[in-house]
């Protein structure tokens, strides 16, 4: 039965979110939901349920996901100049398929990199030989795929065996993705992370002695202003054991609607503010000793997104550009504040621009913001600031 006469998989499934670094890889939902949910900054799955997709489904989507990119590829060759919207209406073919899934392997063939990120927040809840079979399947269908990454928690990976992971890294996964958030003990149990310090160790551990790359994700500001100091020596301990391959940092943004919030409101938790935190990051770098990490600062929470570098070598260059914020003087941190959060900045050279740096100057002066004001004012005017 040729592709235009079979009955096309019609049950295309997104899940809501992917790591920024997978932005251009293949999304597979193999797991719908997240079956922890109790993170308490975490909203992302909140008022919804977790289950699992059925095995058959995902292998009809790989295939459909083949399919269409086998007709994208037979019109590329005919006529190679076409636009996305030229592609998407000109074939009859295209017309029995999902629109989502049609844009999405559209855009991962002509924009992707070759990689394919498995959602959603814990792939490795699968049993290993069910989540092989679609490492398997999609290897088999696309050969030319580079990476297969997926997020997991490090409670899950515990529960696997080291052979588990073995025959999940000889199906063909590359990396995992890992929310260590802190290796405060104290820090994780206040989150309700349900796992400590020793069991991110022991899985990152696990994880590395696989064959898979490791991106251990850490949240500054999470201890709060009471566990800031703690927060970043235990987490540079932690990840001193476990060496993993990307340090990325996600600072701290408390969402409504999240356990957190209500206890930011009640006065139970009280954040850092940005300057603590940059000083809380300067803290944990300073301590991260003996391992060749990536760290990545990619993350539009993060103030600093300049923070990118390969340890041990770059350990001198992240501090500096932790320090070149540090010393500045306070007006020129506040402005630098404001100049980010309100978009104006992306980086600290940004602050040499005269007109931008004049106006968010005056801006400051208005509001009579300081160093003591800033946070709160950044608060009540950019909303996904907190
Ligand atoms: S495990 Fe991840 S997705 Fe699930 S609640 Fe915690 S942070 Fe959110």
């Amino acid at each position: 039965m040729g592709i235009k006469e079979k009955q096309v998989y019609q049950g295309f499934e997104l899940g809501p979110i992917r790591p920024p670094s997978e932005a251009r890889s293949l999304l597979l939902r193999v797991t719908r939901n997240c079956a922890w949910n109790k993170c308490t900054f975490c909203k992302v799955y909140k008022r919804t349920k977790f289950s699992f997709r059925p095995i058959e489904h995902i292998i009809q989507e790989i295939d459909t996901i083949h399919e269409v990119i086998t007709i994208i590829r037979d019109i590329l060759e005919q006529s190679p100049h076409q636009t996305v919207d030229q592609i998407q209406t000109a074939d009859d073919r295209f017309s029995s398929y999902n629109r989502n899934l049609l844009y999405l392997a559209l855009d991962w063939w002509l924009h992707g990199n070759g990689a394919v990120f498995l959602q959603d927040a814990d792939s490795l809840i699968l049993k290993p030989d069910q989540l092989a079979i679609i490492l398997e399947h999609l290897r088999y269908r696309f050969p030319w795929i580079n990476r297969i990454t997926s997020y997991a928690r490090s409670h899950t990976i515990n529960r696997i065996s080291g052979t588990g992971l073995k025959l999940l890294a000889l199906a063909g996964l590359n990396r995992i993705h890992i929310g260590m958030e802190s290796g405060s003990d104290r820090v994780l149990n206040r989150i309700n992370k349900g796992v400590t310090k020793q069991g991110h160790i022991d899985a990152g551990q696990l994880v590395k002695s696989a064959g898979i790359e490791l991106s251990e994700y850490v949240m500054p500001g999470l201890g709060g202003a009471e566990l800031s100091e703690e927060h970043a020596l235990e987490t540079a301990d932690a990840l001193n054991h476990i060496n993993p391959d990307f340090i990325r940092l996600r600072s701290l943004t408390i969402m409504p609607d999240t356990p957190l919030y209500g206890q930011l409101i009640s006065g139970e938790f009280k954040k850092n503010t940005e300057l603590q935190t940059i000083v809380e990051i300067r803290s944990m770098i300073e301590h991260l000793t003996d391992i060749a990490s990536i760290i990545k600062s990619d993350h539009n929470h993060n103030l600093l997104q300049e923070i990118d570098g390969t340890l041990p070598q770059d350990k001198h260059k992240l501090l500096q550009v932790l320090d070149a914020f540090l010393h500045l003087s306070e007006l020129d941190q506040v402005v630098f504040q404001l100049g980010r959060r309100m978009g104006y900045f992306q980086d600290l050279h940004d602050l040499q621009s005269p007109a931008r740096r004049t106006y968010l100057s005056k801006v400051c002066s208005q509001n009579q913001l300081t160093s003591a004001t800033i946070d709160q004012f950044l608060e009540q005017h950019t909303p996904l600031y907190m």
